[in-house]
């Protein structure tokens, strides 16, 4: 009987032509009509660049870092993997280049290579292979895809193309490689243009490597005289052309696919037999709810980074996730904190029924959110703090209800008189910067009878988190007394992780991100009851 080790199928999907064509949602959508036919699948991503890890990246680089159960720092393509599959992916899910050379010098200070001379081929590319190869390991997964962070023709991408050269050459027809490309339309010429497909393949064939799939963004149909001109270039069947129309939601892209049949491709080239048709009834229901709201709710996003809107990513798609329950359109404003002041807080905020006051690092725009929480605190509007969220709430009550003036957190301020917020015991003498934060899941027991406890329905929950500070305990008894309590808490380590107001429709700040758990199958309760109490408001004040 075959080793079920040797049945797993390796799928690469690289992209050409240019960045931003959504390989990552590609991926993720490949993965979604496998699994709903029934295999495993697991998601991983590599990442070219020389970073560890995206967690000392700046979220105007490459958007948000997303934090996995097991604390891993990675790239916000792991969360539209999650948010699609419904499953936790965890740190072998996301590798970058940094990792690589990382583990290749280490083992060489060990003197694992005893002597040889270390280099790209054969030492990166075999840890590159390590790595994939690693998540197939003990046959827990039918399908690995992989995807290559990238353009085709980067340097920096070069030893992963190779990496693939050697698996395909290995494996024949258990690894398959999904190019994703760019038909753009040349709007002089009224045409779809092939030839940016033809010579990103070429670059592929250069390398070695014979794409066995095309996928096509393109923001027109393909016609069949495009779709057999590319065929016959690319050297592919045209069955192997996937249209990938533009779409207004990424997560109608799964049914494009299977309109296209991307998964009945996939199984007859890695040699499967399509058994069973996709089932995505489920996921059909919320396209649904989420195509055809009765309703909208204005809602607005304050924090630093709103020029970029993947720098909020999870935030983002966790209230699209929510709106869907109650079918409502969420429309979202990000608002830049730093202009907001106690002035113009008002005017600023006024219009939106709830309003979210995002995570974040450093003093920038900070006062602004402070503004903006006073506000929503003095005029009952829904609010939800997020990690620097919270603790800016914890600022503003200690400030402007306790009257400590000046209270501030010691990441801002490290000679303020009331350090309401300060760095958390484990991590004073922490210097290095990457991968050590307070990271991943921690179990949090809520108390009974209050706002957090009746959103989750339960005692003990588990949450991520990704954070240097917590709220000062000595000021605890004094903001319980005014009517901040901290209705969450660590049970090892006796950390506030849940603040509420008792006299406030909903006033939650949180120390976790809740945003890292919300699905489209299982919104997170914590956004599901945030828009709620959001469209309560709009209706109050439309009466
Ligand atoms: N800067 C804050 C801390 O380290 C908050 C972090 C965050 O918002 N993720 O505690």
């Amino acid at each position: 009987m075959a080793n079920k080790k040797d049945n797993t199928r390796y799928i690469f999907v690289t992209g050409g032509v240019t960045s931003s064509l959504g390989k990552g949602i590609i991926s993720a959508s490949l993965a979604k009509l496998l699994q709903a036919r029934n295999f495993s699948v697991t998601i991983q991503k590599l990442d070219p660049y020389i970073n560890i890890d995206p967690g000392t990246l700046n979220p105007y680089e490459h958007g948000e870092c997303f934090v996995t159960e097991d604390g891993a720092e990675t790239d916000l393509d792991l969360g539209h993997y999650e948010r699609f599959l419904n499953v936790f992916t965890s740190k072998a899910n996301n590798v970058t280049t940094g990792r690589i050379y990382q583990s290749v010098i280490e083992k060489e200070r060990r003197g694992d290579y005893l002597g040889e001379t270390v280099q790209v081929i054969p030492h990166i590319t075999d840890e590159i292979k390590h790595c994939i190869k690693l998540l197939g390991e003990g046959g827990k997964f039918d399908f690995v895809i992989t995807e290559i962070g990238g353009t085709v023709g980067d340097i920096e991408s070069l030893p992963y193309i190779e990496a693939i050269r050697q698996i395909k050459w290995e494996m024949g027809n258990r690894a398959i490689v999904i190019h994703l490309t760019l038909i753009p339309y040349l709007a002089a010429a009224k045409e779809l243009k092939t030839k940016p497909t033809q010579h990103s393949v070429k670059t592929m064939l250069e390398y070695g490597v014979q794409p066995d799939i095309l996928v096509c963004r393109t923001e027109r149909p393909i016609n069949d005289g495009i779709r057999n001109k590319i065929a016959l270039f690319c050297n592919v069947k045209a069955s192997s052309v996937i249209e990938s129309m533009d779409t207004d939601s990424i997560y109608k892209v799964p049914i494009l696919m299977r309109e296209e049949q991307l998964d009945r491709v996939v199984l007859e080239k890695t040699g499967l037999k399509p058994v069973k048709e996709a089932n995505l009834e489920k996921w059909e229901e919320c396209i649904a709810r989420l195509s055809t709201p009765k309703r909208t709710v204005n809602i607005a996003l304050v924090g630093k980074y709103v020029e970029l809107v993947d720098s909020y990513k999870s935030i983002i798609e966790s209230l699209t996730h929510a709106g869907a329950i109650h079918h409502c359109k969420v429309k979202l404003k990000l608002i830049q904190s730093e202009e907001i002041t106690e002035e113009n807080a008002a005017s600023l905020l006024t219009g939106f029924s709830g309003v979210i006051v995002a995570p974040g690092f450093g003093d920038r725009g900070i006062e602004g959110k402070i503004a903006s929480i006073k506000y929503l605190r003095e005029n009952r509007i829904p609010f939800l703090g997020i990690c620097l969220g919270m603790q800016c709430a914890v600022i503003e009550f200690a400030r402007n209800v306790l009257q400590l003036k000046g209270a501030h957190s010691t990441e801002m301020n490290l000679k303020t008189d009331y350090p309401v917020i300060d760095l958390m015991e484990h991590q004073k003498g922490v210097f290095l910067k990457g991968g050590t934060m307070r990271l991943g899941a921690f179990p949090c027991v809520i108390k009974e009878d209050t706002l957090a406890r009746k959103i989750y329905n339960q005692k003990t929950i588990s949450e991520r988190h990704r954070h240097r500070y917590e709220f000062n305990n000595d000021y605890l008894q004094q903001f319980e007394q005014h009517g901040m309590i901290a209705t969450g808490i660590n049970p090892q380590g006796n950390f506030v992780e849940i603040m509420e107001l008792t006299d406030h429709p909903f006033f939650v700040g949180v120390q976790f991100h809740p945003e890292y758990k919300s699905t489209v199958e299982a919104p997170h309760p914590l956004f599901v009851c945030f828009v709620g109490a959001a469209i309560s408001k709009g209706d109050d004040a439309a009466q």
